[in-house]
C-alpha cells in the first residue's frame, strides 16, 4: 500500500561536534520518504527551486520515490540552518530561509488523492489542514510538527492534530504544546483532542507509545557515536508508517513493531550527514537492526 508523504524538501546546513556540512540534501519529506521507501512505495508532495540539483532528485528517483507531485517553482530551494552543541537531542535553528516555500500551497495529484496511508511531515499547519481537505478518508492519517509552529500557532497546531490518527513529536514539544511536565499527562491531552494514538520521542531515549489504553516504551539503540541527528525524527516516521503501511494493519502489536521499525531507521539516520546512510542499505541491514532491538529489550 502506497504512502503520501507531504512535507519539506530542503538543502540543509548543519553543524554538529563531527564537523560542517553546507547545503546538503535535507527535509522532512525527504528523511522521511527515504526510510519508508524500504517498506512500500512512496508518493511526495512538496517544492522545490529551479536551483534544486539532478543528483539529489535522483537520490529520491533511485530509492524509487514517485516524485510526480515535487512542484518545480521558480526561486530558490527551502534552505534551513541548525546546529548541535552538547544535546544531540535538540537542533538549534540557525537560519530559516523559506524561498519557495513562501508561496507554496501543497497540490495533491488527483492520483494520489485515495492514498490510504498519509504522512503530514512537518512543515506550516495552515499547509498541513490543505492537504487533509484534498484527500478522501484514509485508512490513517500521520503528523508531525516543530517548536517554531507551536511557538507560533498553537491553535492551527491543534487543529491538525484533531484530524490525525496518530501524533508523532518529541518531549520538548509534548510539553511545550500541552502545557504538561508528565509524558503520560501530555499524551493524555494530545488523546483528547482526537487521535488513537501518540508517540513521543525522547531522542536518544527511545521513543512512548500511547493509546488510550496501553503504553509501549520503545528504546533508542545505544550508539557509539552520532554523526547528525538531523532527520532522525522523520526517518523515524518514515520505518513506522511505511512499515504499518505494508503489512496493511493498524492494531496495537502492529504499532509496538512500527515503533520499532522506526526506530530502527532513526539509529541508521544519525550515522552519517544528510541521506549518506540511509540511502545505501539492505533490507537484511534493516532487520538485522531489528532483531538488536528486540535482544536489547526482551527479558
Ligand atoms: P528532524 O527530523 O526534526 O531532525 O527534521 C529535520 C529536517 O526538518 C531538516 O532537514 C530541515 O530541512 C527540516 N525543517 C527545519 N525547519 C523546517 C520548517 N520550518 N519547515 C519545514 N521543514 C523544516
Amino acid at each position: 500500500m502506497s504512502v503520501l508523504v507531504v512535507g519539506s524538501v530542503a538543502l540543509d546546513t548543519v553543524e554538529t561536534p563531527a564537523g560542517k556540512r553546507e547545503e546538503i540534501l535535507g527535509g522532512s519529506a525527504t528523511y522521511f520518504s527515504c526510510a519508508c521507501s524500504y517498506f512500500t512505495p512512496v508518493n511526495l508532495v512538496a517544492v522545490v527551486g529551479e536551483d534544486f540539483s539532478p543528483d539529489d532528485r535522483r537520490l529520491l528517483e533511485e530509492r524509487d520515490v514517485d516524485l510526480a507531485g515535487l512542484q518545480v517553482s521558480p526561486g530558490k530551494t527551502f534552505r534551513w540552518g541548525g546546529s548541535y552543541r552538547g544535546d544531540m537531542n535538540e537542533a538549534r535553528t540557525d537560519f530559516t530561509d523559506l524561498n519557495v516555500f513562501e508561496d507554496f500551497h501543497p497540490r495533491i495529484p488527483p492520483s494520489y488523492r485515495e492514498s490510504e496511508y498519509v504522512f503530514l511531515a512537518n512543515i506550516e499547519p495552515g499547509l498541513q489542514l490543505e492537504v487533509l481537505a484534498q484527500i478522501e478518508k484514509p485508512r490513517l492519517v500521520v503528523g508531525d510538527t516543530m517548536n517554531l509552529w507551536i511557538d507560533l500557532k498553537p491553535e492551527r497546531v491543534r487543529e491538525v492534530v484533531s484530524h490525525l490518527d496518530l501524533f508523532i513529536f518529541n518531549d520538548a514539544e509534548a510539553r511545550q504544546l500541552t502545557g504538561e511536565v508528565s509524558l503520560k499527562k501530555a499524551a493524555g491531552e494530545i488523546l483528547k483532542l482526537g487521535p488513537k494514538g501518540v508517540v513521543i520521542k525522547k531522542g536518544e531515549h527511545g521513543a512512548i507509545l500511547f493509546s488510550r489504553e496501553e503504553i509501549f516504551c520503545a528504546p533508542a539503540l545505544p550508539m557509539d557515536r552520532i554523526v547528525d541527528p538531523t532527520g532522525a525524527g522523520d526517518s523515524f516516521a518514515g520505518g513506522l508508517v511505511g512499515y504499518l503501511a505494508r503489512e496493511g494493519k493498524t492494531d496495537f502489536v502492529s504499532l509496538r513493531r512500527a515503533v520499532i521499525y522506526g526506530s530502527v531507521m532513526a539509529s541508521f539516520n544519525v550515522e552519517d550527514f544528510s541521506l549518506n546512510r540511509l540511502r545505501n542499505l539492505s533490507r537484511d541491514d534493516i532487520e538485522k537492526r531489528y532483531q538488536r532491538f528486540q535482544n536489547l529489550t526482551s527479558f
